[in-house]
């Protein structure tokens, strides 16, 4: 049975879908059996998404019962997560992008060879 901080910390790429199978399914069966996780993971799916915010409240001051944690604290928990899977995000916007790039830049010089071999002929 894997910790719970170890689990919580998992939580933002199990979220992103960028967990490894393994990764993701120790997450998901850890969440079947703990009340406290399941709590954390819907109230920051919740924090997450943006919903209403009383809403978000609710289940913020649920998910802090739940846990025994103090509602500033998962606030500022929450926060870091965001921005921890925020920055993951634009790394993989970023990878994205250098890939599309050289890519085009592949296919450029291979039209601008096949042009110039035209031109010779
Ligand atoms: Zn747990």
């Amino acid at each position: 049975m894997m910790k719970c901080d170890v689990i919580r910390d998992l939580i933002p790429m199990y979220m992103d879908k960028t967990a490894s199978a393994e990764t993701e399914e120790a997450v998901r069966e850890h969440l079947k059996s703990c009340r406290e996780c399941k709590g954390f993971f819907d109230s920051w799916k919740a924090y997450e998404t943006k919903e209403a915010g009383s809403e978000n409240k609710k289940k913020l001051e649920r998910a802090a019962e739940v846990s025994g944690a103090d509602i500033a604290e998962l606030e500022y928990k929450f926060a870091s997560l965001s921005s921890k899977l925020k920055k993951r995000r634009l790394r993989n916007l970023l990878i994205a992008i250098a890939v599309a790039v050289s890519v085009l830049t592949y296919v450029t010089i291979d039209i601008v060879n096949t042009l110039k071999r035209k031109d010779k002929r």
